[in-house]
């Protein structure tokens, strides 16, 4: 009994809570646990103020009153994080409802990668409130789609990309679309000038050295440093990846593999050092090549069940089955289980990389690359955060990376729970600073200040799903007409496809027939290849590709002329398609057969 005193005098003597300073908040998330990310650890039982799409006021629950009729979301025995960011996805052709992916999974700031007009206006609506959807940055066009490769590209480039409103330059430079080094450095520092950030890829024909040394701002995959990053011994990794070395030599190789992160380990040390002290900030992408590694592998069947691909629009679907998966039925098809062995021990180095460079403080961020093959948006940034601490980060500073750091990377507010901070808020279950994995036990979201219960966000998602539907049966027709290597078939289902047909399966469609061409062109079935080339251009007569590739077709038939046709035809709809204006020459000076 005697205790009772003491207590009733603390309680008596504690502050009365006080109401909130100024208009009435628009949302209260009361005896929470807050995980600010403006500093390190846990605030136990908080009560969060949101007006508007702001946060004003964080402080203990039994220090601040909530008005009668504020709305609500109870907090106890939960723990609110700041809304995460995915640095790196594509927002391609995708429709605008499937921005409820990235909700409904708590991402409440995407930085859309190979930026387009429709883009621009997607990141209008959803600013403006009318479209449901995490915030949106866009970087321009990448430097290869519109192929810069000179100072001068350079500064138009980013003159351009600035004039036309978006939010950074990507770059983005291999093979055909390597650039010099003075017109790299020329559109890093270009890009400075005007206070805009370069993202993306290292020049791949250029040490990684050059990147360090031009000041580009991040670096978007680690496996960007793999490539270009002599000393890591990687060198055999590219020539698997990008070209077929043959038996003798992917032996050699394969044997080469084992124990290189180990011998490795002391050049990405140093490379650490160096690129922290070069400002260099690092989006690793993990996700995405694990999920490349897990496609090459025998889990591709599994994969092919995965529950969230019914969130996934048909046609994207579609390319990523057997008949059409980029990374199975390409260039690697016929040596799948070396290229998951290869992909493996590259994952291996790039997980060191990350762990080596957040030893030496280099940022890291989250991105994912979603929609890449099983690269769902929105859920892959809990995989992409649960490769960190995999990697050997803390849970704090895993989550640091999607939420804090990003927002500085991204040079936006946000990414903290603290007064006068963007409202887009996570609300979770579990504390995801005991196991990472618990990000994914989402309760609540809020993103500008609005609400979102689980039962809204899986209506969305349900929403989502039906939008699809329609077209489900059509594309089933279709992939069936693939599978069975049917390219008039193809043709037949999908012009019975019910208008408006998405442009999106005409691309596919295209690329099916393109890809059965190629097949039998390979398998020396000319005429076969020839009438599978010429219905892709009855189809889409306006793609320079499919006359691009009818010209391939007849040239390897020995028919020149027919062939400098189909170039011509095929460089008048794309004057840019050097390939056909190299071949047109080449034919030109052959001697008549
Ligand atoms: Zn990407």
């Amino acid at each position: 009994m005697r205790w009772i005193l003491p207590l009733f005098l603390l309680v008596a003597c504690a502050p009365a809570p006080r109401p909130p300073a100024g208009p009435p908040p628009t949302l209260a998330i009361t005896h929470v646990s807050v995980i600010p990310m403006d500093r390190s650890g846990v605030l136990a039982d908080q009560t969060v103020l949101v007006r508007g799409d702001a946060i004003v006021a964080v402080a203990p629950a039994r220090e601040l009153a909530v008005p009668a009729g504020t709305p609500t979301l109870d907090g106890r025995g939960r723990y609110l994080i700041p809304g995460l960011f995915d640095t790196h996805v594509h927002l391609g052709n995708e429709p605008p409802e499937h921005l409820m992916l990235y909700l409904a999974n708590g991402v409440t700031t995407v930085q859309n990668m190979s930026g387009k007009p429709a883009h621009l206006e997607l990141r209008a609506r959803v600013a403006a409130g009318t479209l449901p959807g995490p915030r949106i940055l866009s970087t321009g066009p990448t430097t290869a789609e519109e192929r810069v490769d000179s100072p001068d590209k350079a500064r138009a480039h980013v003159a351009a990309v600035k004039a036309a409103g978006y939010d950074a330059i990507k770059q983005y430079g291999d093979g055909a679309d390597s650039m010099s080094e003075e017109t790299y450095r020329t559109l890093v520092d270009t890009a400075h000038a005007v206070g805009m950030r370069v993202v993306g890829h290292a020049p791949r024909n250029l040490p990684f050295t050059t990147v360090l040394a031009a000041g580009q701002d991040s670096i978007d995959h680690a496996e960007e440093i793999v490539y270009t990053h002599a000393p890591l011994g990687a060198g055999s990794i590219r020539a698997m990846q990008f070209s077929d070395p043959g038996p003798d030599k992917t032996r050699a190789i394969l044997e080469e593999l084992a124990g290189l992160v180990a011998r490795a380990r002391p050049a990405i040390g140093e490379l650490a050092n160096q690129s922290h002290a070069a400002g260099l900030a690092l989006a690793p992408t993990l996700v995405a090549f694990e999920t490349i590694r897990r496609t090459v592998s025998a889990e591709y069947q599994s994969m092919l069940g995965e529950r969230e691909l019914e969130y996934v629009s048909p046609v994207l679907r579609a390319s990523w089955g057997p008949a059409l998966n980029r990374y199975r039925s390409g260039g690697w098809r016929n040596r799948l289980p070396q290229i998951e062995r290869v992909l493996a021990t590259s994952l291996a180095l790039q997980m060191e990389i990350v762990r080596a460079f957040d030893a030496a403080g280099v940022p890291l961020v989250t991105g994912t690359d979603a929609p890449l093959p099983f690269v769902y948006p929105g859920s892959s940034l809990h995989r992409e955060l649960e490769l960190f601490v995999a990697a050997g980060l803390t849970t704090e500073k895993a989550l640091r990376a999607a939420t804090v750091v990003a927002a500085h990377e991204l040079r936006v507010p946000g990414g903290v729970v603290a007064a006068g901070a963007p409202a887009d808020l996570v609300l979770l279950a579990a504390n995801p600073l005991a196991d990472i994995r618990n990000t994914r036990q989402i309760v609540a979201v809020v993103r500008a200040g609005r609400a979102w219960s689980r039962a809204d966000l899986d209506a969305g998602l349900a929403k989502l799903a039906a939008l699809y539907d329609p077209l489900e049966l059509a594309v089933a027709r279709i992939v069936e007409r693939i599978d069975a290597d049917d390219a008039a078939g193809v043709i037949v289902a999908f012009r019975a496809t019910p208008a408006p047909i998405d442009p999106m399966l005409a691309r596919l469609v295209e690329n099916a027939v393109n890809a059965m061409g190629y097949k039998l062109l390979g398998a020396n079935k000319l005429d076969a290849a020839i009438a599978a080339f010429e219905l892709n251009t009855t189809a889409f007569p306006q793609s320079a590709n499919t006359w691009d590739s009818l010209a391939e077709a007849y040239m390897t038939r020995g028919n020149a002329e027919l062939a400098i046709t189909n170039y011509q035809r095929s460089l008048e709809l794309d004057p840019k398609n050097a390939n056909a204006a190299k071949m047109i020459e080449k034919l030109r000076a052959q001697p008549k057969r």
